[in-house]
């Protein structure tokens, strides 16, 4: 755990360089807007440590799959979040000596991003070897008022000399991938040009030939007005287009440059016209100019805040932590692009491929349920609808037939990607996270309407692979499921997870009911389902039928717990706090076989079902299995403290929930799994946001009404937070002395707060 970070309510802040950690900062300060994001790189050259890294949404290079010993069935490629062309760079050189934070003296370097306004700012002094010092301070954002534009505002100045200095202000789309199978470079050359003050490459992508088009423009101003410059040359190479500048630093006299960046990419551009559409982007981001680019960004973030703000008074550490998911998930997905998606990383690193796992249905969707418009989740969930046909296409491959759909474990469209066995073939039940998600978007909206457009098909298709996935066992008397991996992936190829068992069953059961829902709702729709998917409905929803009443669930009657797997007990039962230190994080320090015999496991996994189902077990069930399992869980998939959380909350575990819940909050900035230099945990961050509203709020929604049963952490003086729900904005205030609970937008609602209705109107 690493707290070179300080504690601020709004901003991120790190005083003095630390070139050991920079990784992790370019991590943690990273910015975006939905359409593009990048770590927090300097904006000058640095031979230091560094991952340079800009990324486009929806942008990806199928890298060939690299195994060591292939099995049928995995996939061709892994798809690949591509490290796109950076607009930021301006290289200074004083003198000849290059301006590089690793080879001058550095003083005063103080990064901080500023989550209230989305900027990112820098400042230091460097003294050059032969002793002429420079100030510089940089800010930059990716305005989320225009998806399509970044913006630098980098000044300079000279404190103990006057003399020359050369700037070069580019574009380079010469950029590599760390995350590539054999070191390929995935970006080809499409055109490029620079001439006085701009210069635009577009790139193409090997394979999936998506085009992307950057541009800077620039002006540099002294004393508020523009300078002449003494000589600018052109500079282009391959994939490379800039301008070179010489001009002349006067001592204390501030110069400050303003670069303009543009990436646009035909996702949203037909091809032929994206050099004209990019010119004009500048050209509006320039004639607009800094200053009222970043008003109108700020003005975004002031209107999200409003919408998503979560406030801890007493407790900084907490309130940084929350501030920081929130807006990493904000800045990551906006919700108004169906095609696209919450990588695990975000626009903050490459690991994880920056596709599209389970982690946007078990835990982002939620998130976005309570903090934005319901068009965003539902958005979420039509991007899965679109990919049916891609699900059911990954199901034949595999062998299963008639329609049944297998949704990825990884994918950007709709393919599968992954390629370790046991979690391709083996970690099933994230088909079923996908019926899930349908019905917290339902449960939380009331937008039934879903089930009828688009719900039921993806449904029925998962419905029908659980149908072919069990076997009845002559043994047991009772249907089985053999050979998968739980949520707990330090566990593999065993039979009945009862997770896995428990979600199939519920998917059975809840799409039975939603194909009675759509008969009566809209007769013409199911008939049109019916003859679409060639469902015969009497003779598969009688296997469902008779799968859900005698699906096996492992159980220990003796301690009253559900067994994780069958033989699960057979294991040497150990808790975490006997593993030395040296031990942990155990998926380093130990061979693969000798996690997967221990009975350590990775992240929620009974507990996982409990928490999707909590409602079907008494309290004491839940107590039992949660002292059972938690002594056993390391929590090494970042997925794994929330839930823990929401359930210790339950259970008025309050130091253990808050506990849960620092570490979830604060997870990248104190890089707790010494690995935040790979890029944010983006998608566990919605978990944390869970941790705060359904483990200290205690929301739940049961029969269309919101139910609050809150408590307060003894750290906290107090803490709120407001809810989208149904066409109503509600704010909920709870302190020492109570709860306050406001409706802020809509009609009149009734809630439940601690078993009691109450009636709120505006
Ligand atoms: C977890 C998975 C998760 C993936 C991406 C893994 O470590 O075990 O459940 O989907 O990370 O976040």
């Amino acid at each position: 755990m690493k707290e070179y970070l300080k504690h601020h309510e709004w901003q991120i802040i790190e005083e003095g360089l630390n070139p050991h950690y920079n990784m992790v900062s370019e991590s943690v300060f990273s910015i975006g807007n939905g359409r593009m994001g990048q770590r927090a790189n300097f904006e000058e050259e640095y031979s230091g440590e560094t991952l340079r890294g800009s990324y486009v949404a929806g942008v990806y290079y199928p890298d060939k799959t690299r195994v060591g010993w292939w099995k049928n069935g995995y996939p061709e490629y892994f798809a690949k979040v591509l490290n796109a062309p950076n607009w930021i760079g301006i290289r200074v050189a004083i003198d000849n000596q290059k301006l590089d934070l690793a080879k001058c003296k550095v003083d005063n370097f103080k990064r901080i991003l500023d989550m209230k306004v989305g900027l990112l700012s820098r400042s230091f002094t460097a003294t050059f070897p032969d002793g002429k010092t420079i100030k510089v301070d940089s800010k930059r954002f990716c305005s989320m008022a225009r998806g399509e534009v970044g913006a630098i505002r980098y000044a300079i100045t000279p404190v103990n000399f006057s003399s020359k200095a050369t700037l070069s202000l580019y574009v380079d789309a010469d950029v590599v991938n760390k995350d590539s199978n054999y070191d390929e470079k995935f970006w080809e050359e499409v055109n490029k040009e620079a001439t006085e003050g701009r210069a635009i490459v577009t790139a193409q992508t090997k394979k999936t030939l998506f085009h992307v088009t950057t541009g800077m423009c620039y002006t540099i101003l002294s004393d508020g007005k523009k300078i002449p410059f003494e000589r600018v040359n052109l500079e282009q190479r391959e994939k490379y287009a800039g301008n070179v500048l010489q001009l002349n630093l006067l001592e204390g006299k501030e110069l400050v440059i303003y670069k303009y960046g543009a990436v646009l990419s035909s996702e949203n551009h037909a091809k032929e016209n994206l050099v004209t559409a990019c010119k004009k982007v500048l050209d509006d981001a320039i004639a607009t100019g800094f200053e009222s680019l970043f008003e109108e960004h700020a003005k975004v973030w002031a209107h999200k805040w409003e919408e998503c703000d979560i406030t801890i008074e007493g407790d900084v550490a907490a309130q940084q932590g929350i501030r920081f998911n929130i807006f990493q998930l904000t800045q990551t997905y906006t919700g108004e692009d169906e095609r696209l998606n919450i990588g695990p990383k975000g626009f903050t690193g490459e690991k994880y491929g920056g596709s599209t796992y389970w982690d946007t249905e078990a835990y982002c969707i939620p998130f976005y349920l309570g903090t934005a418009e319901q068009k965003v989740a539902r958005n979420l969930l039509i991007y899965r609808y679109k990919h049916l046909a891609k699900a059911i296409e990954n199901a034949t491959k595999l062998g299963f037939k008639d329609g049944a759909a297998f949704y990825p474990f990884v994918t950007m469209n709709g393919e599968e990607c992954h390629n370790e066995w046991e979690i391709t073939f083996e970690e099933i039940h994230r088909t079923s996270a996908m019926a899930y998600a349908i019905r917290d978007y339902i449960d939380y909206t009331g937008d039934q309407g879903y089930l009828v457009e688009y719900g039921l098909e993806v449904l029925i298709g998962v419905s029908r692979f659980w149908s072919q996935r069990v076997n009845w066992s002559a043994d047991k008397n009772k249907y089985v499921i053999l050979g998968v991996t739980g949520p707990n992936e330090y566990e593999n190829n065993v039979n009945n997870n009862w997770y896995t068992n428990y979600l199939g069953a519920w998917t059975l059961r809840f799409t039975q009911q939603s194909i009675d829902y759509v008969k009566s709702a809209d007769p013409k729709r199911y008939s049109e389902i019916v003859s679409k998917l060639g469902f015969s409905e009497i003779s598969e929803t009688k296997k469902w039928g008779e799968i859900v009443k005698d699906m096996y669930y492992p159980e220990d009657p003796g301690r009253g717990v559900i067994l994780q797997q069958d033989g699960f007990l057979d294991k040497e039962i150990r808790h975490v706090d006997d593993l030395s230190p040296s031990d942990r994080p155990i998926n380093q320090k130990w061979s693969w076989d000798r996690i997967l015999r221990s009975c350590f496991i990775k992240q929620a996994d009974v507990l996982q079902g409990i928490y999707l189902f909590e409602d079907d077990f008494d309290i004491e069930k839940i107590r039992r299995n949660f002292d059972f399992y938690e002594p056993m869980t390391v929590h090494e998939s970042s997925l794994s403290p929330c839930v823990h959380a929401i359930l210790a909350s339950k259970l008025g575990y309050k130091e253990m929930a808050y506990a849960f819940y620092l570490r979830t909050a604060r997870l990248d900035i104190d890089d707790y799994n010494n690995d935040t230099e790979d890029g944010c945990h983006i998608t566990s961050m919605a978990g944390t946001w869970m941790s705060v509203i359904k483990g200290f709020g205690g929301m739940r929604v049961r029969n269309g009404k919101l139910h609050f049963s809150p408590f307060i952490p003894d750290q906290w003086k107090s803490y709120s937070f407001r809810l989208e729900f149904r066409k109503r904005v509600i704010k909920v205030k709870v302190s020492k002395e109570g709860v306050q609970t406001v409706l802020e937008a809509g009609e009149p609602i009734e809630i439940v707060m601690n078993d009691k209705i109450l009636s709120l109107k505006l």
